[in-house]
C-alpha cells in the first residue's frame, strides 16, 4: 500500500517537474494538503513528512483538527463554501480563507477575527467556468469585490482562487487558469498587492502551475480517495 509520505513525495515531484518545464522555481509553488474527511492522525503523518499547510472544507471538522494538532504549529486554510453563520469559527480557527465571493462574508470575517491574531489571509474565488452551480464571483464583478475586501482592516487580500469544471482537455484548463492569472495581473496593475493564485487540484496541477499557480490544493493524490463528508456537520 502506498503511504502518505510516499504520495506526498510523488506530488512534490510532480510540482517540481511542472515548474521546471515552464522555467519556474518550484519553491514558488506551495503545496496545500487537502485533509478534509481524513482524521487528525493522517494530518500528523503528513506533517511528520514535512508538510506544513493543510486545507479543510468543513468548519467544525477543520477547527477540531486544528485544535487537536495545535502543538504541531501547522497552517490551516479554509477552502470550502462558507455560510455567514459559520464565519466566527472560521475567522479564529484558520489562517487563510480561499473562497471569498461576497462582501458580506468578508466583512463578518474581518469584524470577527480576534484582535490578538494577525490579519486573516484571504483569496477571492472567481467562477471562471461560468457554471451556475459553482461558487465564486463572476469575473466581471471580481475587481469591485477585490477592492472592497482589500480595504477591510482585519483581512489581508492575498489573491484569487478558482475551481474550474473538471476536464481532460488541457487547453481548456490552461485557458481557465490563464483567465485567473490575467485577472490577478489586472488587479495588481490597479494597485492591489496580490501574490497568490490558488489553483490546481490532484488532476490538474500541471496546467495550473504552467499558468502561474502559487498554491495548489491537493487531496486525493496525497491521502487517497475521500471518505464521505462528515454527516453531522454539513458545510
Ligand atoms: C477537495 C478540494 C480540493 C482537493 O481536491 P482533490 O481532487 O482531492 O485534489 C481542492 N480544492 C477544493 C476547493 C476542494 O474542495
Amino acid at each position: 500500500m502506498t503511504t502518505i509520505p510516499a504520495r506526498l513525495q510523488a506530488v512534490r515531484a510532480r510540482i517540481a517537474a511542472a515548474a521546471r518545464a515552464i522555467g519556474r522555481d518550484p519553491a514558488e509553488v506551495t503545496l496545500l494538503a487537502v485533509s478534509k474527511t481524513w482524521p487528525a492522525e493522517a494530518v500528523r503523518e503528513a506533517a511528520a513528512a514535512g508538510q506544513h499547510s493543510f486545507g479543510e472544507n468543513y468548519v467544525q471538522e477543520g477547527a477540531e483538527k486544528a485544535a487537536t494538532l495545535r502543538a504541531c504549529g501547522l497552517e490551516w486554510h479554509f477552502i470550502g463554501p462558507l455560510q455567514s453563520n459559520k464565519t466566527r469559527a472560521v475567522a479564529n480557527a484558520f489562517d487563510w480563507v480561499h473562497g471569498i465571493d461576497r462582501l458580506k462574508i468578508a466583512e463578518r470575517l474581518s469584524a470577527q477575527r480576534d484582535v490578538h491574531l494577525p490579519p486573516l489571509d484571504v483569496c477571492i474565488q472567481v467562477n471562471v467556468s461560468g457554471e451556475q452551480s459553482k461558487g465564486g464571483v463572476a469575473p466581471a464583478d471580481a475587481a469591485a469585490l477585490a477592492h472592497a475586501v482589500a480595504a477591510l482592516p482585519r483581512l489581508r487580500l492575498r489573491g484569487l482562487m478558482c475551481i474550474p469544471e473538471p476536464s481532460a482537455d488541457q487547453a481548456l484548463l490552461r485557458a481557465r487558469f490563464a483567465q485567473l492569472r490575467r485577472l490577478k495581473d489586472q488587479l495588481v496593475a490597479e494597485g492591489l498587492a496580490l501574490d497568490t493564485l490558488s489553483m490546481g487540484m490532484s488532476d490538474d496541477i500541471e496546467a495550473a502551475i504552467a499558468e502561474g499557480a502559487t498554491i495548489v490544493r491537493v487531496g486525493t493524490a496525497i491521502f487517497g480517495a475521500r471518505r464521505a463528508p462528515p454527516a453531522r456537520h454539513p458545510a
